[in-house]
């Protein structure tokens, strides 16, 4: 492919930085300033940027959304609240949704007047999905959801879930799942916030005590439940990794500034030829998650669907943010551990290109989570063994079927 960018894309982005430039938000921090930020981001066109036009969209080019993402990245201003609702819910409902769920839901997750949330995993269906125990009976014209969710990103604020149940437990376990749109205020949703290792609450377990969902909330038949989750984790992938490079390259540099900073036994960190050594090392890891992204996008420009690859590009993009976030934490020591206090020449955020955002600290804990969302890593090595190293398949098969895309 042809790496360099076109003189149009190179204006556009010109464009996009001064839109930035001008509009860098106050760090939002209530829910609602998460959401009028969004708004603004909507209005300016940015939110559901690939879309279609009818269905509040831009119709825009994979290179246009990779540079809007980029630039987001490069003025470190936060994405959109809605994210789910926006790289799944959205997409779904405009490939598999009836008219009338159309033009009910799409237009509030792109305002974000309404959060989503996706009620997938259960304590025992994660990688094994298709195991799921969530049963939701067909009754008098509605159906009687009973059981229970897990890792619910934003549970606690979501207004809407996209709920995967178990319809029919008598045919084999991928045939017997219907796909639903529920309503997170329905009497019998019960959601209880998890606190994670990073001390915030973005996720939930979600019980489900005879919450009745109208029978219309069924998007697609009964039992193509799985059939239409596996579109919706292929959305979940690929895309946005030029964004990530970027936030690469930002907490880089500013790490090379604190090494410029700090020093030992009278030397600064910067002129200690291992420090040197481990951060060039980082940044040639980054310039190869670089390529991995064009790779991906190469794809998406010539109107195919990344593949396999993106199991590559997840299992290294993730490693690769652990690698990055442990070099940090090695170097500062217990500096990098804390959350309130440093220095301001030791502060991530105290660049002045930097308005928000988090800590050292933060960083490295939530690093351990991209190893396990959207498909652990075991099993995006199950996947590039068998599909693309055409390794024979592990033998319980079933399982690793259960979170391809
Ligand atoms: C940050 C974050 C956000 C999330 N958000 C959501 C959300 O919004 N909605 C939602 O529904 N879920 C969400 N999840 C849940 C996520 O999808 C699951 O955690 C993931 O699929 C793994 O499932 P599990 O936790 O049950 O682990 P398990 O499947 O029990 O796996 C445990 C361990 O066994 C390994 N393993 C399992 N099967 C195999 C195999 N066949 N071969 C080799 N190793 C294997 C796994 O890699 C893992 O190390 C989120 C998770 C995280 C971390």
């Amino acid at each position: 492919m042809d790496l360099n960018y076109t003189p149009e894309d190179e204006a556009f982005r010109s464009r996009i930085r001064s839109w930035f430039e001008q509009h860098r938000p106050k760090p939002p921090e209530t829910l609602a300033e998460r959401k009028a930020w969004q708004r603004t981001l909507y209005e300016a066109g940015f939110v559901g940027m690939g879309w279609p036009r009818e269905y509040g969209g831009q119709s825009a080019r994979p290179m246009e959304q990779a540079i809007v993402a980029e630039e987001m990245a490069l003025a470190n201003v936060p994405g959109p609240i809605n994210s789910l609702g926006i790289g799944i819910v959205g997409p779904t409902l405009i490939v598999h949704g009836t008219e009338q769920q159309k033009q009910r839901y799409i237009r509030p997750i792109l305002t974000a007047d309404e959060i989503w949330c996706q009620l997938y995993s259960e304590p025992d269906a994660g990688s094994d999905l298709a195991g799921l125990k969530t049963r939701a009976v067909r009754q008098n014209g509605e159906y009687i959801v009973n059981g229970q969710k897990v890792w619910t990103s934003l549970g606690p604020v979501a207004d809407y879930g996209i709920l995967l149940a178990r319809t029919d437990p008598d045919v084999p376990k991928h045939k017997g799942i219907s796909y639903f749109i529920l309503d997170m205020h329905s009497p019998g949703v019960e959601v209880r916030p998890l606190k994670q290792i990073t001390g915030n609450s973005e996720f939930a377990e979600v019980f489900f005590d005879n919450v009745r969902v109208p029978a219309e909330n069924i998007i697609g038949q009964e039992g193509q439940g799985w059939e239409l989750a596996q579109t919706t984790l292929g959305f979940e992938r690929g895309g946005s990794v030029l964004a990530r490079v970027t936030r690469h390259q930002a907490n880089l540099r500013r790490l090379a500034e604190v090494c410029g900073t700090l020093s030992r036994n009278g030397v600064p960190l910067l002129e200690d030829p291992l420090i040197r050594q481990r951060l060039g090392r980082m940044a040639v890891e980054v310039e190869v998650l670089r390529y991995t992204g064009y790779r991906i996008l190469g794809k998406l420009e010539k109107g195919q669907r990344p593949g396999s690859e993106s199991s590559v590009d997840k299992l290294y993009y993730s490693e690769l943010d652990k690698r990055h976030q442990e070099l940090v934490q090695e170097i500062l020591g217990p500096y990098g551990q804390l959350e309130h206090g440093l220095p301001p020449e030791l502060d991530l955020n105290a660049a002045p290109t930097r308005g928000h955002d988090s800590t050292w600290a933060f960083n490295f804990l939530w690093s351990r989570a991209g190893t396990i969302y959207s498909g652990s890593n075991e099993i995006q090595k199950n996947i590039v063994g068998e599909r693309v190293l055409k390794l024979p398949r592990e033998p319980r098969a079933d399982r690793v079927a259960s979170r391809e895309a």
